[in-house]
C-alpha cells in the first residue's frame, strides 16, 4: 500500500525473527524505514526490542552486495553473478559426475519464506537429484514434531490460535522462556496462573505462580510423575480419555512407577511443588501445556514432549475448546519451513517422502515420474557429520543457515565444512559459515522480498517487500532458477515470482496434513485469517464461499484415521552426558532477549549488540567461587568436546550444578564448542540442554 507523498512508502508485514511473527508496519521516507507495531492479534500492538531494531538489517554495514567466489590465493574475490553461478554449476557437475548425485547436498533454514523452502526443496530433488537436503530446523523443534504427529497425527506447532491462551486459568510452560525469547507472548499469558519448568529462574519463571527447577536432562521423569499424580489425585479426565484416546493403560502403568519422592530423587522438585503444579493444574476450568527447547533439545527429547502430551491428553486438554498441548516454534518460518519439503524425509503438504502416494502426487506436480524422487536423506546434524568423507556429500550449498555457530559440536562442523570440495552459502550477510565458503552469493531479505510464512500457531501470513534489495543481492528464488537451468533444468519448472512459486506449492500439498491449497495471495491481501489445513473447496457451513481454514484443530476428531490421540509409553533415562570426573557440571544452553538464533542478523544491529556484546555463563556465586571465579571474569567452560570463553555472571537463583550459556556468540564464544552429538533415536534432534562441563579462570586480555 503506497502513502501520498511519492517520497512515503508504507507496508504492513511481519518481524523478521521469531515464530511469533509480529504484525508490523514499515515505512521508507526517503530511505529511512521505521517500524509500529500493528494491531496483528498475537502482538496487539507490541513489539520485542529486536522487533523494534529490525529495520537496522537493511542497512547493516557489511551487506553482501557481490557474489564471492574464492580464487586460486585463497582468498575470497568479488565476482559478477554470471561467474559465480557459472563456477558453482560447473563444480557441482563435477562432483556428480566423480561420486554421484548424493555427492552434492542442501542445507536450509526455518527461517525462509514458504516460497524459498518448497524451491529448495524441488531444487535438491529434481535439480541435484539429491536425497541430501536438511535444515536448521532439526535443531530447534523436530523433537515436538516427531512427539506431535505420533499423538496427533498432525503436527502444528499451536493447534489454536495464541490468542486463546489469554482465557486460561493455569499454563504450563515446560522448558520455554518466551518472557525473554518472545515477550509480546507474555500479554496473553496475564490472566493465567504460570507454572513454569526450567532449570533456571528465567524471566518467565519469575513471572509464575510456581516455578518447577529439575537438574537439566530430567524433564521426562517430572513429566511422568505429574502423569502419576494426576491419576491418583483423581484429576483425568476419564470421559475424554474413554472416547477420544486409546494407549491410556500402558502410559499410566509407566507413570505409576513415578511416585513423587522418586521423581524428587531424580529431578530435585520437592514433592510438595509436584502436587501444587497438579492440583493447580487438575483443578482449572481451562490449561493449556506448552512446551519449549528446554523440554525438546535432548537425546530423549521426543520422549519427553510425549510425556507431557501425556499429561495434557489425561487431563483432557487436547482437542477440547478450552485447553490443549502446543509447542512454541522457535525460527520465523520453523513451521512452513518444515512442511514444504526441506525435511531430508518429508515432501510438500507435509507428507512422508516414503509415502507412494505421497510421490505419485508431488511427482505428477513436478512434471516428473515418482521414481524420478530420491528417497530419504540424513538428518541435519549427521548431514554435517558425512560432510567431506568418502561417503558422504563433497558438495554443500547452505540457505538461511549458520552452523558454524548453531550446530552441535561447532568445532567439528567447522572441519567437515572445511573438508568440502565445494561449500557455497547464500545469505545477506558474511555470516562465520559464509567466510569458509568457495562461492557467496548475496541474497534479498526480509523487507525486500514479496512472499508467505507460516506463524507458530499455523497461520500463514504475507510478507511484504518495502523497497528493493541493493544492487548486486538477488532472491533465493532467483538463485535456485539459474542454478538449475546451468544443471538443465527446463526453467520453467523453477519460477522466480513468489506468487506463481506459491501456487504451486498450493497444489503440491493438496491432501496432504499440511494442505494449503485454499489458501492464495488474493484471500491474503483481502485480510482473512488462514491456518491450515485450508483445502481448495467449499466451507461446508456456507455454501459459495471457499474454505475458512482451521483455526483450531482436533476439536471433534484427532488426525489419525480412527480420530482417536494416541498416548505414548515412555520411560526416563539419563542424558548422555552427566556430570562427573573432569566435568562436573551440566551446561545448557539457551536463547537471551536480545538476540535471536545464531545472531548473525542481531550481532549487526547497534542497540542488539550493546545489549548483549559477548558470550556469558551465568552460574551460582558458590560455583563461581569454587572454580576462582568472580562477576565479570573471564572463565574457559570446557566439555570432552571442547572448550569456550565467556564472561562470568553470578545469578543466585542458578542450581549450583548447572551453567548457563547463550549460543549466539561466535569464535571463542561459540557455546556449540562444548555441546555433544547425543541425537533423539526418534527425531535427530541433538541434546543442547544437557553437557557436562567444567569452568576455570582464564588470563583476561
Ligand atoms: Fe519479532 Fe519475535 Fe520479537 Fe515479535 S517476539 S517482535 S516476532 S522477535
Amino acid at each position: 500500500m503506497a502513502d501520498e507523498d511519492p517520497a512515503v512508502r508504507t507496508v504492513a508485514t511481519h518481524c523478521p525473527y521469531c515464530a511469533l511473527q509480529c504484525g508490523t508496519r514499515l515505512t521508507d521516507r526517503n530511505g529511512a524505514v521505521a517500524v509500529r507495531p500493528s494491531a496483528f492479534p498475537v502482538n496487539a500492538g507490541g513489539l520485542c526490542q529486536k522487533g523494534w531494531t529490525a529495520p537496522a538489517l537493511l542497512g547493516t554495514r557489511d551487506r553482501l552486495r557481490t557474489p564471492l567466489v574464492r580464487g586460486p590465493g585463497g582468498a575470497l574475490a568479488p565476482a559478477d553473478w554470471d561467474t559465480a553461478l557459472d563456477t558453482v554449476a560447473t563444480r557441482l557437475r563435477a562432483i556428480r559426475a566423480a561420486h554421484g548425485a548424493d555427492a552434492a547436498a542442501i542445507f536450509g533454514g526455518g527461517g525462509l519464506t514458504n516460497e524459498k523452502a518448497y524451491l529448495l526443496g524441488k531444487f535438491a530433488r529434481l535439480a541435484l537429484g539429491t536425497s541430501q537436503i536438511d535444515y536448521n530446523g532439526r535443531f530447534c523443534m523436530s523433537s515436538a514434531a516427531a512427539a506431535g504427529l505420533a499423538a496427533f497425527g498432525t503436527d502444528r506447532g499451536l493447534p489454536f490460535p495464541v490468542t486463546d491462551l489469554a482465557a486460561a486459568d493455569v499454563v504450563l510452560l515446560a522448558g520455554a522462556n518466551p518472557a525473554e525469547t518472545m515477550p509480546p507472548l507474555m500479554r496473553h499469558l496475564e490472566r493465567p496462573a504460570l507454572v513454569v519448568i526450567d532449570p533456571r529462574r528465567t524471566a518467565t519463571a519469575r513471572r509464575a505462580a510456581l516455578h518447577l527447577q529439575p537438574a537439566p536432562g530430567t524433564d521426562l521423569a517430572l513429566a511422568l510423575g505429574l502423569l502419576h499424580l494426576a491419576v491418583t489425585e483423581g484429576h483425568c479426565d476419564e470421559d475424554h480419555i474413554g472416547r477420544r484416546t486409546t494407549g491410556f493403560d500402558a502410559a499410566r502403568r509407566r507413570a505409576m512407577a513415578w511416585w513423587p519422592e522418586r521423581v524428587e530423587r531424580v529431578t530435585g522438585v520437592p514433592a510438595a511443588d509436584q502436587r501444587a503444579a497438579i492440583r493447580l493444574l487438575g483443578g482449572a476450568r481451562s490449561a493449556y501445556v506448552l512446551t519449549g527447547r528446554g523440554a525438546e533439545q535432548h537425546s530423549k527429547g521426543a520422549d519427553t514432549v510425549a510425556a507431557f502430551i501425556n499429561l495434557a491428553l489425561a487431563l483432557g486438554l487436547p482437542g477440547s475448546a478450552a485447553g490443549g498441548y502446543g509447542c512454541l516454534t522457535g525460527q520465523g518460518n520453523g513451521q512452513g519451513g518444515r512442511e514444504h519439503g526441506q525435511k531430508a524425509d518429508q515432501l510438500p503438504g507435509y507428507r512422508l517422502i516414503t509415502d507412494p502416494a505421497a510421490r505419485r502426487h508431488v511427482a505428477g506436480v513436478w512434471g516428473v515420474p515418482p521414481d524420478a524422487l530420491p528417497g530419504p536423506g540424513r538428518g541435519a546434524y549427521e548431514l554435517l557429520d558425512a560432510l567431506g568423507r568418502p561417503e558422504g556429500p563433497r558438495a554443500l550449498l547452505v540457505f538461511g543457515s549458520n552452523p558454524v555457530v548453531s550446530a552441535p559440536h561447532a568445532g567439528h562442523v567447522t572441519a567437515r565444512l572445511s573438508a568440502l570440495d565445494l561449500l557455497v552459502v547464500a545469505d545477506f550477510v558474511p555470516s562465520e559459515t559464509a567466510r569458509l565458503a568457495d562461492v557467496v552469493l548475496p541474497t534479498t531479505q526480509w523487507a525486500e522480498e514479496e512472499g508467505t510464512m507460516t506463524s507458530l500457531e499455523g497461520r500463514v501470513l504475507r510478507r511484504r517487500r518495502l523497497r528493493p534489495p541493493p544492487r548486486g543481492a538477488r532472491s533465493d528464488l532467483h538463485v535456485l532458477h539459474e542454478l538449475a537451468v546451468r544443471l538443465g533444468e527446463p526453467g520453467h519448472r523453477y519460477p522466480t515470482e513468489p506468487r506463481r512459486v506459491f501456487d504451486e506449492l498450493r497444489r503440491a500439498s493438496r491432501g496432504g496434513p499440511a494442505d494449503y491449497s485454499g489458501i492464495t495471495y488474493e484471500r491474503l491481501e483481502a485480510g482473512e485469517a488462514l491456518y491450515w489445513p485450508c483445502p481448495d473447496e467449499a466451507d461446508q457451513g456456507r455454501p459459495g464461499r471457499p474454505h475458512p481454514g482451521t483455526p483450531r484443530l482436533f476439536l471433534d476428531r484427532f488426525a489419525h484415521p480412527d480420530g482417536r490421540a494416541r498416548f505414548a509409553e515412555v520411560e526416563h533415562r539419563e542424558s548422555a552426558e552427566t556430570p562427573g570426573g573432569a566435568y562436573p557440571l551440566y551446561a545448557t544452553t539457551g536463547r537471551v532477549l536480545a538476540h535471536y538464533q545464531s545472531g548473525a542478523q542481531t550481532r549487526r544491529v547497534p542497540e542488539l549488540h550493546e545489549a548483549a556484546p559477548e558470550a556469558f555463563a551465568e552460574m551460582h556465586p558458590d560455583t563461581a567461587a569454587r572454580a576462582g571465579l568472580g562477576e565479570g571474569a573471564l572463565a574457559r567452560v570446557s566439555s570432552p568436546r571442547g572448550s569456550m570463553l565467556a564472561r562470568v555472571r553470578l545469578v543466585g537463583s542458578m542450581r549450583t550444578d548447572t551453567v548457563f550459556l547463550p549460543f549466539h556468540f561466535p569464535g571463542a564464544g561459540r557455546a556449540n564448542l562444548i555441546t555433544g552429538t547425543a541425537l533423539d533415536p526418534r527425531s535427530g534432534m541433538p541434546e543442547f540442554k544437557v553437557s557436562s562441563v567444567r569452568v576455570e579462570p582464564v588470563q583476561d586480555g
